[in-house]
């Protein structure tokens, strides 16, 4: 059995129609892929109606989160959730609060560049999203196109880069909260390339061990923006907090260049996390 637990589609900021996420998975080999894309559950329903026979699509999300240091800012964090009830009103409601933030955000960044010089508009942007989830991918490409950047990596390491004037953070998710959500919703919470080094600062194993007394119920060890010896750390913490592990490819289409199943999940680990999800079944055959 080969499992990627972590992609994404244009619903949010990958490139791929949701179908077209399954049609890769095939292509790939996997016989299990998780949709998980940001702060949303719309692509669920497209997945249900294209899934092919032999593929097990696992319904999740990936929510926008942060941790709260004790003496430092608040650092950005992933938390993905697999298996939860789209219905339960706390975590619905908070998925859209997540959107909407994401809006009034985005704006501002895009606006801060246009009022620079750089030619981009809000509008562009957000036509060019769908209209859904934007995310700073989608204003990376409208940098690309306005040919103000070469690149979306090139985007991402400047203009949009954490540390860059243009950058405004968003008001996600205290991830204890986010956690307790999940859980309240049956699912099954999973803390995201959380030793992601390349992407800003990363957590300390003082915030895994609280978000394990919260509640968490997985770490995402085997992701392409893992060190291996980061990997080799989070296996260990793990084992030490009984969590599941995980490994998946976050894949984006071509909004980077990860291909879908770079990395893959123990089947054991993953019968664990459909044993433990109680708000939704993974879609299959005769399901
Ligand atoms: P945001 O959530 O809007 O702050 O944007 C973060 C998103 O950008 C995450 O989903 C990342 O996967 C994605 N991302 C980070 N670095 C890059 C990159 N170099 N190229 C494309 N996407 C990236
Ligand atoms: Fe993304
Ligand atoms: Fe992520
Ligand atoms: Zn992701």
């Amino acid at each position: 059995m080969r499992i990627d637990l972590h992609t994404h589609s244009l619903v949010s900021d990958g490139t791929d129609t949701p179908a077209e996420v399954l049609t890769a998975a095939v292509a790939a080999g996997l016989d299990v892929v998780a949709l998980t894309d940001h702060d949303t559950t719309d692509g669920w329903a497209a997945v249900a109606a294209a899934r092919p026979p032999g593929l097990t699509v696992v319904p999740g999300m990936e929510m926008s989160c942060r941790w709260f240091p004790a003496d430092e800012s608040p650092i950005s964090v992933h938390l993905l959730a697999y298996l939860f009830d789209p219905h339960a009103p706390e975590l619905a409601a908070e998925r859209g609060r997540l959107r909407a933030e994401r809006l009034t955000r985005g704006e501002r960044m895009v606006d801060a560049l246009a009022a620079d010089g750089h030619p981009v508009s809000w509008a562009a942007v957000v036509e060019r999203s769908g209209g859904g989830v934007v995310g700073r991918p989608h204003v990376a490409r409208a940098l690309v196109q306005a040919g103000v950047v070469g690149s979306v990596d090139e985007a991402f390491a400047g203009l949009l880069h954490h540390t860059s004037p243009y950058y405004v953070a968003k008001a996600d998710t205290d991830v204890l909260e986010g956690i307790a959500m999940v859980r309240a919703a049956g699912g099954v919470p999973v803390f995201a390339h959380g030793l992601a080094r390349s992407r800003g600062r990363v957590v300390g194993d003082d915030a895994l061990g609280a978000m394990a007394a919260a509640g968490l119920l997985g770490l995402e060890v085997d992701h392409p923006d893992h060190e291996p010896a980061d990997r080799a750390h989070l296996r260990t913490l793990a084992a030490d907090l009984d969590l599941l592990t995980t490994g998946s490819s976050d894949y984006h289409g071509t909004n980077k260049r990860t291909p879908i199943a770079a990395c893959t999940t123990d089947p054991a680990q993953y019968e664990r996390l459909v044993a433990l999800g109680t708000g939704n079944h993974p879609m299959a055959d005769g399901a």
